[in-house]
């Protein structure tokens, strides 16, 4: 038996405890205002017309829907993006972010077969294991500092400026998970610079686009190693969250190419390599994907409901931080410098007990807690409950 794992054990345990009002902050998952996991209006119409047209259900392309892939070239780049002019962006269809991950983990494998991964520390304990998986050695680069409870960022480009040139550097674009730590526009700027100078290739993780302060402002890294006149990077985008879609398992892996001939080489290898896991992307997730981000309308309907998904959790966030500080505990300002679902709450490993123990409020160990779970209804008890166990 191999060691289980930890977050959906948390989530086993909340089911079975039968206290009433417990809260589960341990999930990853975006949660609206009634606790429910939403189905976005854009997204039912897409569903509904295709029930109407019960269409066949043969193959994908090996590389999934060109309307998927074409769809999600513009929104990872940006429409006017130079890059995609140029036709160097190869981009496919993929199982989630996750399986972006793994397929992109396996190419660079082919190309660079020695060279090391540099992950932020922390960082989603996935990226580890997916890269280890492919045969990769995972290093870490400084990242969160607890004393701050925000960035250590000198000591990130200390960590990143040591690295050998090739090794790959695995970056979230926004809204870091586990931390909701984020880099400024600025640092950003500083990083790709020092990427560039160092010969270091770029991996971004995309899972949040959206979830901070807008589809474009989120992919500001992206844009940013795009314009750096890097010759290749690679990003992973997933939709599970900006769309709610996470069991259709729709994500996407684009790999930059310096020319638009090394971009169809790589989407050759990529193609092949696809071929070898899962053959070819499932329909129904890409569909409906498609079908809101090639329609003007239902993709005015969906960046207002990504809206209103943020807004809920700055709302969350400043709740949050305002209560706690009329009951006495002023010292959580930083969550609402945090971005996204997931914040690093500062709580320790025993007052994440107590909370579980004492107040049946769920969270992780290292003090993640996701405020996409919180909402008007649960809020006074887990600020009443985190009030009480920090004294
Ligand atoms: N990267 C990060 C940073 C994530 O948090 C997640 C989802 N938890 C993923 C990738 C994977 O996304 P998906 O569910 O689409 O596989």
């Amino acid at each position: 038996m191999t060691p289980g794992d930890p977050i959906l054990g948390l989530t086993e345990a909340f089911v079975a405890d039968s206290r009433p009002g417990k809260v589960n902050l341990g999930v990853g998952i975006y949660y609206d205002e009634s606790g429910r996991i939403p189905v976005l209006r854009a997204v039912r119409e897409v569903e509904q017309a295709l029930a109407k047209e019960s269409l066949p259900r043969g193959y994908l392309p090996i590389d999934g829907l060109p309307a998927y892939t074409q769809a999600t070239q513009k929104l990872v780049f940006g429409p006017d993006s130079p890059l995609l002019a140029a036709g160097r962006v190869a981009t496919s269809q993929t199982v989630g972010g996750s399986g972006a991950l793994r397929v992109g983990a396996e190419l660079l494998k082919k190309a660079l077969p020695n060279a090391k991964v540099a992950i932020s520390s922390p960082s989603w304990e996935n990226h580890r294991v997916v890269f280890n998986a492919a045969g990769f050695e995972v290093v870490d680069y400084a990242y969160y500092d607890a004393a701050t409870n925000g960035l250590d960022f000198a000591g990130m480009l200390a960590d990143l400026g040591k690295l050998e040139p090739g090794t790959v550097v695995l970056l979230h674009a926004c809204c870091h998970n586990p931390t909701g730590v984020d880099l400024s526009v600025e640092q950003w700027k500083q990083v790709v610079a020092l990427v560039k100078d160092r010969q270091l290739l770029p991996f971004i993780d995309m899972a949040y686009q959206g979830f901070d302060k807008g589809i474009d402002q989120d992919a500001a890294a992206v844009r940013l190693f795009a314009e750096s006149g890097i010759d290749s990077f690679v990003v992973a985008n997933s939709y599970s969250k900006s769309f709610s879609l996470y069991g259709e398992r729709v994500g996407a892996l684009s790999v930059v190419g310096a020319t638009r001939e090394e971009a169809l080489r790589v989407q050759s290898l990529v193609k092949r390599i696809i071929r070898s896991i899962y053959s070819s992307p499932s329909t129904h997730g890409g569909a409906l994907v498609a079908g809101v981000l090639n329609s003007g309308e239902l993709r005015a309907l969906w960046e207002q409901e990504l809206t209103e998904m943020r807004e809920r959790i700055h709302s969350m966030r400043a709740g949050m931080v305002e209560k706690l500080a009329a009951h006495g505990a002023p010292q959580f300002g930083f969550i609402q410098q945090q971005a996204g679902m997931f914040s690093y709450s500062g709580l320790s490993k025993t007052q994440v007990d107590r909370l579980r123990e004492e107040h049946a409020i769920y969270a992780i160990g290292t003090g993640r807690i996701c405020v996409a779970a919180l909402n008007r209804n649960n809020l006074d008890t887990v600020v009443t409950a985190v009030a009480a166990v920090i004294r």
